[in-house]
């Protein structure tokens, strides 16, 4: 079964692809990603996540020559290769290779661009509620720039999963939500009013929450955009997740707090079933 990812303008076997010891990616987390998923030709929200892919860079001065097209190009190339029909996209551009120094100020380094093609079985339309735990966000203040610093993130999907839940939740200092370790949170409260926090830079810009709330506006349901309290997600009629790797996920259980009774609401199942509708095409 082929194996090809594509490495430093390379596209190489799993075996002769490396990274050098002196990639600041290693180092300090000093690189960027994106995951998109494919599904037998189309792309969930390929052109948003790469633009978000460029904001990220952005942000962090790293220079990037690549276009859209181009990665395009080679994203299409790769998925070829690997003879893959469904599965997801992962994206990495660390700053470069440099002797270990805190600051790049004045360094000519070049970026290095990574691209791995994981291979799924199939996307379900179905799906099953899951449970959720909450702890205290204690990330760093940039959590809406997409970086490969991810440890706190990792630290509580890990702590999530020796629960037994799915997804952990974040909630800051004030006590409000902010989003999971790896998804952005909605809620339906009982006004039916579909919340989730606003892009305050406390939270990523998902871009599935961007395309959720757009589908959902079409769609007549009522959302806003704005902070939530651990309270209120425990007494919301709905509670889903979303991400480029789950699409719209319902949660019927966080901490000890059943969510409507247990059961997966119509809400988070309708908005899982119009995501994938409008990618049809
Ligand atoms: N927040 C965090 C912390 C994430 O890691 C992700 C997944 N990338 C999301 C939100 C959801 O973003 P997206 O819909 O763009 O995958």
């Amino acid at each position: 079964m082929p194996n090809i990812i594509y490495i430093n303008g390379k596209y190489a076997s799993y075996e002769d692809s490396k990274i050098h010891v002196n990639d600041r990616g290693y180092h300090f987390g000093d690189a960027v990603y994106e995951v998109i998923v494919f599904n037998n030709k189309i792309f969930y929200d390929f052109d948003g996540h790469i633009q978000r892919l460029f904001n990220s860079l952005k942000s962090l001065e790293i220079n990037f020559s690549f276009s859209m097209s181009s990665l395009k190009l080679i994203i299409k190339n790769l998925i070829k290769m690997n003879r893959a029909i469904v599965g997801s996209v992962y994206i990495q551009v660390s700053r470069g290779i440099s002797e270990r120094n805190h600051s790049y100020y004045g360094l000519n380094i070049k970026p290095i661009l990574t691209i791995i093609i994981t291979k799924k079985s199939n996307i379900d339309i179905n799906v099953k509620g899951v449970r959720a735990i909450t702890l205290d966000d204690n990330r760093w203040s940039r959590p809406d720039i997409k970086t490969t610093q991810l440890l706190p993130n990792v630290m509580a999907k890990t702590k999530a999963v020796k629960n037994g839940a799915y997804e952990s939740i974040f909630i800051d200092s004030d006590g409000y939500v902010t989003e999971g370790s790896s998804s952005n949170i909605w809620i339906l409260n009982n006004d039916n009013k579909l919340i989730t926090r606003n892009l305050d830079g406390k939270i990523l810009s998902g871009i599935t929450r961007n395309s959720i709330s757009s589908f959902a506006k079409e769609n007549n349901i009522n959302v806003v955009e704005k902070r939530f309290t651990r309270d209120e997600l425990f007494e919301a009629n709905e509670v889903f997740l979303t991400s480029a790797s789950s699409f719209v996920i319902p949660i019927i259980q966080i901490d000890n707090h059943k969510i409507n009774e247990g059961l997966v609401g119509n809400i988070s199942l309708n908005l899982r079933k119009l995501y994938f509708d409008n990618f049809k095409s």
